[in-house]
């Protein structure tokens, strides 16, 4: 955000500067305060700034295509219930499990998973391309290394619950699925300063306990998600093997470890497929 505050700063001082009559004796133009005009002006100039910072991005981290702009955030947010074949009993008083936003948007969402791989460029690349993403933590990977995380949630990115220790859910007591989730919940309240309102179960496993626990916990939403990114290829949940509106994609924090690749890799192959599909990445707390 700070790398785009500076360009749109530094695209309206040069515009200012071309455009301003030279000499003492002329008057300054008044600002005009709050006019429409000067708010369409400002967006254009915005929207203008962030394009060729995209353009440049894209370049310098070796994407396929520069990835297409979200539109701008919903203003009425749409209903989000739980996705079909994912509901349990009592549904309607707990969280919804979803796999997709319910959205007419050409966007979809990137939500990575666990915390075990750190990897700094990461961070870098999805700034200065400016995608969006939503991280979901699980303690036992990320606490040697709380920096990181938080370093990421400095440049905007919200840190979810993705339980302590990564256990199968629905193998556990409801007690035990409790102090999974909310201890990770003030873990990162603790770390982060901020109580998440997302939770993912590990494996996207649950139970109708899961989600009471959850909820007990102050959870609202359990996105889980549609389509999983690696660096080599892309793998369907449904099907048409295809992305949908408001697919949620899941990816994880890992490397060449578990992968064929690295998350720079991995971050090129998903973005040329979303954007040879013709679908823009939009931040998923946008749609919630
Ligand atoms: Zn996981």
């Amino acid at each position: 955000m700070a790398a785009l505050a500076a360009l749109v700063v530094a695209a309206l001082a040069t515009g200012c500067g071309s455009s301003e009559p030279a000499g003492p004796a002329q008057q300054p133009p008044k600002p005009k305060a709050g006019g429409q005009a000067g708010g369409a002006v400002d967006q254009a100039a915005r929207l203008k700034a962030a394009q060729q910072a995209r353009v440049a991005a894209a370049k310098k981290w070796g994407l396929a295509k520069v990835p297409l702009a979200a539109p701008p955030a919903p203003k009425e947010k749409p209903e989000i219930t739980a996705s079909e074949g994912f509901e349990v009993e009592d549904q309607e008083n707990l969280p919804p499990v979803f796999t997709t936003v319910p959205t007419e948007d050409k966007v979809v969402f990137l939500t990575v998973d666990d915390g075990a791989e750190k990897d700094p460029q990461f961070v870098k690349m999805m700034q200065e391309l400016q995608i969006p993403y939503t991280a979901f933590l699980s303690d036992y990977l990320v606490r040697d290394n709380y920096k990181y995380f938080k370093d990421m949630q400095a440049t905007g990115v919200s840190l979810n619950n993705h339980t302590l220790n990564h256990r199968y859910m629905p193998g556990l007591s409801y007690e035990k699925q409790r102090r999974e989730i909310c201890g990770q919940q003030e873990t990162l309240r603790k770390e982060f300063g901020k109580l998440p309102t997302l939770f993912r179960p590990p494996y996207g496993n649950y139970n109708e306990d899961t989600l009471r626990a959850a909820k007990s916990c102050g959870i609202k939403y359990v996105p889980i998600w549609n389509a999983e990114a690696f660096p080599d290829k892309m793998e369907y949940r449904q099907w048409d093997r295809d992305l949908h509106p408001g697919d949620i994609i899941l990816t994880h924090f890992r490397g060449r470890e578990d992968w064929k690749g690295t998350m720079p890799d991995m971050v090129r192959q998903v973005m040329k497929t979303v954007t040879d599909k013709g679908y823009a990445v939009a931040r998923l707390e946008d749609y919630l």
